[in-house]
């Protein structure tokens, strides 16, 4: 979930990498529920993201909160993450679509309706930037045994209702690092265009998010699995 220290990127990168992943997702700037819980390490963050982008070669995503750090993204950063409880901030999204071509990864809010989340990608695209990447992470129900309940009828109905790719993050959707490997299957099989996957060595003593990430041998093993069912809906890992 979090950048936590240079040695815990690179080292997880380095296993992500080796297991097939292709991004590198880290949080340098944290939207935390609690005041007092880990806010993320900020600039110093991202400038590790960085360092592990040259030891690994994986093009680097984090969350921008703030378009306080609009230039200092476009100039760390691949692919620019606005997170959930973002969504509708209209003014963050008008700015990064006029600031930047790169691409922008769009994550749904916590209770928006498909036309609240596509209305939020028009507003990147109608200021500037086509470059959108929806991603599902689960929405607020009734129910609290899971952190949020995964929408996989996003994936047809995104891909009905829009030409825009969207991938599933099934770690943010469950909170359990047990679901994970079921849904990304779900998801894969529903047609999604990617996975975002938070991958920990020590998810014990994790500063964000523990509960619901994969070791490393976890994710490599779920990776296997993914090929014959990508390879059944014609897509590749
Ligand atoms: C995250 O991706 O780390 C995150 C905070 O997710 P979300 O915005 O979906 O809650
Ligand atoms: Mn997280």
């Amino acid at each position: 979930c979090s950048v936590e220290s240079k040695e815990q990127v690179i080292e997880i990168a380095k296993a992500a990498k080796a297991a097939g992943a292709n991004l590198l997702r880290g949080g340098a700037f944290k939207p935390r529920t609690s005041p007092y819980a880990f806010q993320g390490m900020g600039s110093e963050g991202l400038d590790i993201l960085v360092a592990a982008k040259e030891a690994t070669g994986l093009p680097i995503v984090s969350e921008l909160m703030d378009a306080e750090y609009l230039d200092e993204f476009i100039e760390k950063v691949d692919l620019i993450q606005i997170g959930a409880r973002n969504m509708q901030n209209f003014d963050l999204l008008k700015k990064v679509g006029k600031a930047t071509k790169k691409p922008i990864l769009l994550k749904r809010g916590l209770s928006a309706t498909f036309q609240e989340w596509i209305m939020s990608a028009e507003y990147i695209m109608a200021s500037g930037n086509p470059n959108v990447i929806l991603c599902e992470r689960g929405v607020r129900t009734f129910e609290s045994y899971t952190r949020n309940t995964l929408d996989l009828q996003a994936v047809p109905v995104i891909k009905e209702l829009t030409h825009l790719p969207i991938i599933i993050d099934p770690s943010h959707a469950g909170g359990k690092w047990w679901l994970v490997n079921p849904m990304a299957k779900a998801a894969v099989a529903a047609g999604c265009d990617g996975l975002m996957i938070e991958v920990h060595n020590n998810p014990e003593k994790a500063l964000c998010d523990g509960p619901q990430s994969l070791k490393p041998a976890k994710f490599e093993q779920l990776m296997k699995e993914l090929k014959p069912i990508a390879d059944a809906v014609g897509k590749e890992i």
